[in-house]
């Protein structure tokens, strides 16, 4: 059975995804959309050696070697251009997930859809997004032992808007919809950045420049949460 973020994330392929799945460890993802539709075609990417060997055993125990390709390689080198319709990354952190997309940018030609789900730095990915012709359609939030994860899903569009500074820290779509989990996210946000300012302040010279912008963050948040 797939975990509630996995099954968000694959909510968000539509069916007959032809779709790469970016650092698929032990390809859950792949197995289970390719599982549940005939028409769906994956390739499941991992850079390291010990996961790649795990997809490749899922792939063989539920028999899907014609429909998930397992491969061997960095981000999005394991796809051509045009390859893949949709790009999956997920369960890493966003500053992460940023620079897989950022070096593999002409591989991503055709990708009309990456879900994307960061475990930390979400804005890192909303900018790339924003300002690589995707357009931010859908997000989700969920909490899953005890950790809250946001999903966010892009399309491609050219003249993409510009989000504001709002949207980019929490979410032009969870920003509207506001479920129960982003007030449970960004209360305990807002203590750590508390702590973080107080132990800031308490350095021999204080770094003004950071503690202005946790301030900064701080006012946003505190103006979202009333
Ligand atoms: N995507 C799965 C999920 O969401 O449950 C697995 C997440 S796992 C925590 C992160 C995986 O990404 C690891 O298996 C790691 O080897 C892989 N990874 C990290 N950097 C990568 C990169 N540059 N290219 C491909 N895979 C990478």
């Amino acid at each position: 059975k797939l975990s509630k973020r996995l099954s968000i994330v694959a909510s968000y392929l539509p069916s007959g995804a032809v779709f790469a799945d970016i650092g698929s460890d032990h390809a859950y993802l792949p197995c289970f959309v390719c599982s549940n539709d005939n028409e769906a075609r994956a390739i499941a990417g991992e850079v390291n050696v010990g996961p790649y060997e795990s997809a490749k055993e899922t792939v063989n125990y539920y028999q899907l070697n014609d429909v998930v390709d397992v491969r061997l390689g960095n981000g999005l080198e394991v796809v051509t251009p045009g390859e893949v319709e949709q790009v999956v990354i997920a369960g890493m952190g966003g500053a992460l997930i940023k620079s897989i997309l950022e070096e593999g940018v002409d591989n991503l030609k055709n990708a009309k859809r990456i879900i994307a789900q960061p475990n930390v730095d979400e804005k890192n990915v909303r900018t790339w997004l924003t300002t690589n012709d995707y357009v931010i359609s859908h997000e989700a939030i969920t909490e899953e032992n005890g950790h809250i994860y946001e999903i966010i899903v892009a399309d491609r569009y050219k003249n993409g808007k510009q989000l504001t500074e709002m949207e980019i820290l929490f979410g032009p779509e969870l920003l509207k919809s506001k479920p129960s989990e982003f007030y449970q996210k960004w209360k305990l946000e807002r203590e750590k950045r508390l702590r973080v300012i107080e132990q800031l302040n308490q350095a021999k010279i204080p770094p003004k420049e950071k503690i202005y912008q946790f301030e900064h963050e701080l006012k946003m948040i505190e103006e979202v949460l009333m």
